[in-house]
């Protein structure tokens, strides 16, 4: 099964490599642009990984991340938090808010993978079936 994972992200190069990275690894994925469609859109999709871009703007990812571990319903969701690469003082705050791994911008692709991977296991089996 597809692995589901719901990417925030309002920089759409960022979020068309991120989609387009886990996609080619058999995640289903969606997408959100716009903050404050974050939660609801967690909520229906019950995603197995949220990837969370922490510059946001209405409401920061940090602020997300921290409504989500205190629900319940999502609080077991893996975040990946994607942090700016001059934000330093943003990992230590993904972190405390509750966020499960970060990577930080420009990502590298192969760590950008390796980390989704590590919180959510194999995305998909599509072309990665073996007989
Ligand atoms: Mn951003």
């Amino acid at each position: 099964m597809a692995k589901k994972v719901l990417i925030v992200e309002d920089n759409e190069l960022n979020l068309r490599l991120f989609r387009d990275l886990l996609e080619a690894h058999g995640a289903d994925v969606r997408t959100v642009r716009d903050a404050r469609e974050a939660l609801p859109a967690i909520h229906s999709f019950l995603p197995q990984l949220v990837i969370m871009d922490i510059q946001l703007p209405h409401i920061s990812g940090v602020e997300l991340i921290r409504l989500m571990k205190a629900d319940p319903s999502l609080d077991s969701i893996p975040v990946m938090a994607v942090t700016a690469y001059a934000g330093k003082g943003d990992e230590g705050r993904a972190r405390q808010a509750g966020a499960d791994a970060y990577v930080s911008k420009p990502i590298s692709v192969s760590r950008f993978v390796a980390a989704v991977e590590s919180l959510a296991g194999s995305l998909g089996d599509g072309f990665k079936r073996a007989g």
